[in-house]
């Protein structure tokens, strides 16, 4: 297997930005036109409430707010499992359907559309402004604020300051940094980089068509 470095890895997106990763109540209706489909629902799933043949699941968005969303399944491919409680889908250029007589409403997605990241919608807003994570290559405390360095980088695991040319990345997500493999074992357990690196994965490997990650 490749190993991956931090240049392979694209910059976290800007979970923070709610224009770009709106809340349910400010995607466009399905009746408006025209519109900018350049919009990211993004929203924890809570409850599988599939009771028909379109899978329904109780989402909350970044508000906390509750929504519907209906997924179409059309090819097969799209694994319906995959939408556990606690994870964050992301439907690009979602619109509210639906909202009629005081309704709320809900969100169409065609399943091979949703990404999933294995975290919730709180934690990847919490992630975004987290230095650790949307550096791109190391980071460094400059008068005791973390700053993005080119040539310095804290182990994961001892949580040591060093030259990045005396580290070791994590060949899971390019994104941790590691004196050795003692620092990389306790990093991946007490450091919790078990839980970060699979989001940090999910997030390298989402494909978002024609708006790519270094555009957030
Ligand atoms: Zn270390
Ligand atoms: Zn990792």
């Amino acid at each position: 297997m490749p190993h991956i470095t931090r240049a392979d890895v694209p910059p976290f997106p800007n979970f923070q930005n709610a224009t770009i990763f709106p809340s349910f109540a400010e995607c466009p209706l399905a009746t408006d036109a025209p519109k900018d489909p350049n919009h990211y629902l993004i929203a924890t799933v809570q409850e599988d409430m599939s009771f028909s043949d379109v899978p329904t699941f109780i989402c909350k968005d970044r508000e906390n707010v509750a929504f519907a969303l209906k997924v179409h399944v059309t090819g097969g491919k799209f694994d319906i499992k995959a939408l556990k409680k606690g994870i964050t889908v992301i439907v690009k250029g979602a619109e509210r359907g639906g909202v009629v007589d005081r309704k709320q409403g809900f969100v169409g997605a065609l399943a091979e559309e949703i990404k999933v990241i294995p975290t919730n919608v709180g934690n990847l807003i919490f992630m975004s402004g987290n230095p650790l994570i949307v550096a791109r290559d190391g980071y460094a405390a400059v008068d005791g604020d973390l700053e993005p360095s080119s040539d310095r980088a804290f182990c994961d695991g001892c949580g040591e300051d060093k030259k990045i040319s005396e580290l070791v990345k994590c060949g899971g997500c390019g994104c941790a940094w590691y004196c050795d493999k003692a620092c990389q074992k306790k990093g991946w357990s007490n450091s919790g980089h078990k839980g970060d690196c699979k989001i940090l994965n999910a997030v390298r490997t989402l494909d978002l068509g024609d708006r790519g990650w270094d555009k957030i």
